[in-house]
């Protein structure tokens, strides 16, 4: 076993020393996971259930505890940090209530009856970034042990600290030894495992396009089921007509929290060319107030990037030519900070408007028509979320189902929540996360037939 120095990004400084599973030692979790999987499955939906919302009152009970940690894990702000934490306890409780309600249908045929049931798969595997350990482990783990799955999960090299956490949660509550395995480990061992054990049943894969298309491509070996979850370059679309303050206050808040290293981030705003300057005039006020600093601290919007090579390639997308319309500040010393940035990019091709940063910077590009301002979403290979300001409802409504993407909000820059759906167009993913048919994917359906003579 090799191991692995967790580092805070804030300070730099180690906090933890965690072990990283090699192949034996994946193999033997998901033997113990398929080992455990017909007794869990087997367990009564209503104890299941219960199992279920212990465990979200033990996450309940730690939440200032995990989000602390996660503070000093990832940088994340201790307000979002506390609502990330919240949320693994809200999706817990949701996919609760699912094991007593995740019904089959009767359907009428002739000479008998004719029913469905949804089996579990076996052993799903999670792999989990580094940018929301806590949410997108819990979007996976939950709805699949709600449908009587085990689990096997990875979290990210750099961040594997909750995830830990939450594994040993999960035994405290009294869910059984096997049923959820928290394995920290590399992508290329432990990630790479999950995709080629026949005994994993489903991959389920939140991470970068590039990986993402290989673990398909492994996949395809053994038909074996797949959720992606990937990159996105959303647009944030203002119009003429919209509450302009209210636009240009909250947009910095749709591309800048947790540092940009968001998937759903607006990283470009396209503005309707009649109120450019004004937008402008607004928001660069609004990127250059953004509180950048200690996480731990109850009022810092924004914290560090994750760590010091994720801070060179996203600085590598300024250059001295960049057009930068309102930039930030970051704090000196040590910490991985980057200020928010917004830029003019150069033209169409310019990788500001075209590659996902991952960092605080947001391209401002004009747009003439409602057509144009389509065009320009869609001009993308990603089509994960975006938003949508404008006060004429036929146009919000219009454009919604014009923009290739999963997620839209208008006049909002909310894009998750636990009980609708999440996932992406094109190069953003395959298969969707949460809501209420998040199980549908954790189960195969079943048809019987009864003959009744
Ligand atoms: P990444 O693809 O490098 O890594 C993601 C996870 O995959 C990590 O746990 C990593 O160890 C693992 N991994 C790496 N190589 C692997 C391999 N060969 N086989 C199996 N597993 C492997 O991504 P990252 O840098 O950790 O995360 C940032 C990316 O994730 C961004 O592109 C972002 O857009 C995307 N993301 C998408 C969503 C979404 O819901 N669509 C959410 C968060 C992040």
């Amino acid at each position: 076993m090799s191991i692995h120095h967790v580092i805070d990004p804030a300070t730099e400084e180690q906090i933890a020393e965690v072990e990283l599973a090699d192949v034996a030692a994946t193999d033997a979790a998901i033997a113990r996971a398929a080992a455990a999987q017909p007794g869990w499955a087997g367990t009564a939906p209503a104890d299941r259930a219960r199992l279920l919302r212990r465990f979200a009152a033990l996450v309940d009970r730690d939440l200032e505890e995990l989000a602390r940690l996660e503070v000093s894990n990832s940088g994340h702000t201790i307000t979002n940090a506390r609502g990330e934490a919240g949320n693994v306890r809200d999706v817990l409780d949701y996919y609760a209530g699912a094991p007593e309600r995740h019904i089959g249908s009767q359907i009428p045929v002739a000479g008998g009856l004719n029913v469905t049931f949804h089996e579990p798969l076996g052993v799903v595997g999670i792999i989990v970034p580094w940018n929301f350990p806590m949410p997108i482990a819990a979007w996976g783990f939950a709805p699949a042990l709600a449908a009587g799955n085990t689990v096997v999960l990875k979290p990210a090299e750099l961040t594997p600290l909750t995830a830990v956490r939450l594994g040993r949660l999960a035994l405290e509550s009294g869910i059984p030894e096997g049923v959820f395995t928290v394995l920290p480990g590399k992508g290329s061992v432990v990630g790479e495992r999950f995709v080629t054990h026949p005994a994993v049943r489903k991959v389920v894969f939140t991470g970068s396009t590039q990986v993402g298309q290989r673990i398909m491509a492994g996949c395809a070996d053994q038909v074996k089921r797949l959720t992606l979850e990937l990159g996105g370059k959303s647009a944030n679309i203002v119009f003429a007509d919209a509450d302009l303050e209210l636009a240009a206050s909250q947009a910095p808040g749709g591309v800048f929290d947790n540092s940009g290293q968001d998937c759903c981030a607006r990283s470009r705003i396209l503005v309707e060319r009649s109120v450019l300057d004004r937008f402008v005039e607004l928001f660069a006020p609004a990127v250059e107030s953004v509180a950048v600093g200690d996480p731990q601290r109850e009022d810092t919007v924004m914290g560090p990037l994750i760590s010091a090579a994720h801070r060179e390639r996203v600085s590598s997308f300024i250059s001295a030519e960049t057009e930068v319309i309102a930039r930030g500040a970051a704090p000196e010393g040590p910490g991985f900070w980057f200020p928010p940035t917004a830029v003019v990019p150069a033209g169409p091709s310019d990788p500001l408007l075209r590659e996902e940063i991952f960092g605080p910077v947001v391209a401002v590009v004009p747009f003439d028509s409602e057509e144009e301002a389509v065009r320009l979403a869609n001009d993308t290979e990603f089509g994960l979320s975006g938003s949508i300001w404008t006060r004429d409802v036929g146009r919000a409504l219009r454009v919604s189902r014009g923009v290739e993407a999963g997620n839209l909000s208008v006049n909002s820059h909310a894009s998750v929540r636990y009980s609708t759906p999440f996932g992406g167009f094109k190069a953003s993913g395959l298969g969707r996360e949460l809501g209420p048919d998040a199980l549908d994917s954790f189960t195969e359906l079943k048809n019987v037939f009864i003959a009744d003579s």
